[in-house]
């Protein structure tokens, strides 16, 4: 690597922001800050941008501007606030930008960000899940690269670099099965948020982590994995591996397996996005290979796992039906974690959603895309 990489890290006051931020902090020679941003946390923002010193900051969230501009005076800091602005900055040039916002809030900066051409570590799956089908096509035309940090397209990514597409026969998803793993349904009925957030492997967002929970994740990753590798469903596949040390496998015609192992540790791919085409020295914990490994494989109980078997479902289907999932699993999964629903009425709202269908509105831009996600969240 040459002179310092530019980064702009969209969501860096989340989970994977502040993975992407700790590994700069051990990399400061090899990289510099152009942009932050946060939805509403201007507190930590701020602290970030005392730290990391980047040219801008941009705050979602309107109602923040003023303290956070009061924070940062005199810094030579510009703080931005709003929609607009967090699109205007994805928009400028850097050399790989960091898409951490959860949801599909993320899309809006990633659709400017992809239309300038620039690379982008991914790990914001449900744009890829709303508009996959917008999204691939505009990054071929524009020269985007999207780099996967989702860890088990990460882990596809790693495997199938030196491989020819025409050679993949399955690509496989691995799963830890989240906290409900060993329940049976009916204990499953009436878990608590509190149990729903509690990740036996991994530490992430509350969105994402009840997403594990209710397998929903897995089926949002396939979906997010047929566009980044351009895949079909009868290729595509998932399993549960509760040690989670293998994130993804590929089989090819010849009856050979690629395996990516990892520490279950998101700053392992997210290392390998900020690091691309070259890796980073790796300073954390690693696998002792002189104590015995264990890894297990179980195939997905879709019964069990309601969430994963519609996803399954939407899999192959019309972008309407996944942005129809995305939405309602969104909206669901925000209601279960105000506590206003229970852990089983997920699925059965995400089911319901799906069933009523849309509209009408064709998912032909990015705009009918936001259309129909402000119309299945509204209903
Ligand atoms: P977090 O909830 O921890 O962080 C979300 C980030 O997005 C925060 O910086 C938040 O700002 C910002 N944000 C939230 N809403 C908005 C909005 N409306 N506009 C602008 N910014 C917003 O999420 P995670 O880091 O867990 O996940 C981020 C993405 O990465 C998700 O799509 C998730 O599925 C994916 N992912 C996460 C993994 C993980 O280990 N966490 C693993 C693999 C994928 P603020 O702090 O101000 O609210």
């Amino acid at each position: 690597m040459t002179g310092k990489k530019r980064l702009s890290v969209f969501g860096a006051t989340g989970s994977v922001g502040s993975s992407t931020l700790s590994l700069i902090r051990e990399h400061p020679d090899k990289f510099a800050l152009h942009a932050l941003s946060a939805n509403s946390d201007y507190h930590s923002l701020a602290q970030l941008a005392q730290e990391f010193q980047p040219s801008c900051v941009v705050i979602a969230d309107e109602a923040f501007y003023t303290p956070l501009s009061e924070r940062l005076s005199g810094l030579g800091i510009t703080v931005l606030a709003g929609q607009k602005a967090l699109e205007e900055v994805a928009t400028q040039k850097v050399d790989l930008l960091v898409a951490a916002i959860v949801g599909l809030a993320g899309l809006a900066p990633v659709w400017r960000a992809v239309e300038a051409g620039q690379n982008i570590a991914l790990a914001n799956k449900e744009t890829l899940v709303a508009a996959g089908h917008l999204i691939m096509p505009a990054a071929e035309k524009n020269g985007a690269t999207l780099l996967p940090i989702d860890s088990e397209h990460n882990a596809i990514f790693q495997c199938l670099r030196y491989e020819s597409q025409a050679d993949i026969k399955k690509i496989i998803l691995t799963a830890s099965g989240g906290p409900f793993r060993e329940m049976s349904i009916a204990e499953m009925q009436n878990v608590t948020i509190e149990q729903a957030l509690l990740h036996p492997n991994w530490s992430m967002g509350p969105k994402v982590t009840i997403d594990s929970a209710t397998m929903m994740n897995k089926g949002l990753e396939l979906i997010e994995a047929a566009w980044l590798f351009d895949r079909g469903a009868e290729k595509l596949d998932a399993i549960i591996h509760p040690q989670s040390s293998i994130h993804g496998l590929v089989g090819f015609k010849d009856g050979s397996w690629l395996a990516q192992l990892g520490i279950a540790d998101m700053r392992v791919p997210i290392s390998y996005a900020l690091g691309w085409p070259d890796r980073l020295g790796w300073q954390g914990q690693d696998f002792d290979f002189s104590q015995a490994l264990q890894l297990d494989f179980a195939p997905i109980d879709g019964q069990k796992f309601p969430c994963f078997s519609l996803a399954k479902q939407v899999l192959g289907q019309s972008a309407e039906q996944a942005i129809i999932l995305n939405a309602a699993n969104e909206m669901a999964v925000a209601q279960f974690l105000a506590g206003e629903i229970g852990f089983a009425d997920i699925s059965t709202i995400v089911e319901r959603a799906l069933a009523a269908g849309d509209s009408g509105i064709k998912a032909h831009s990015y705009e009918a895309v936001i259309a129909l996600d402000r119309e299945i969240r509204q209903r």
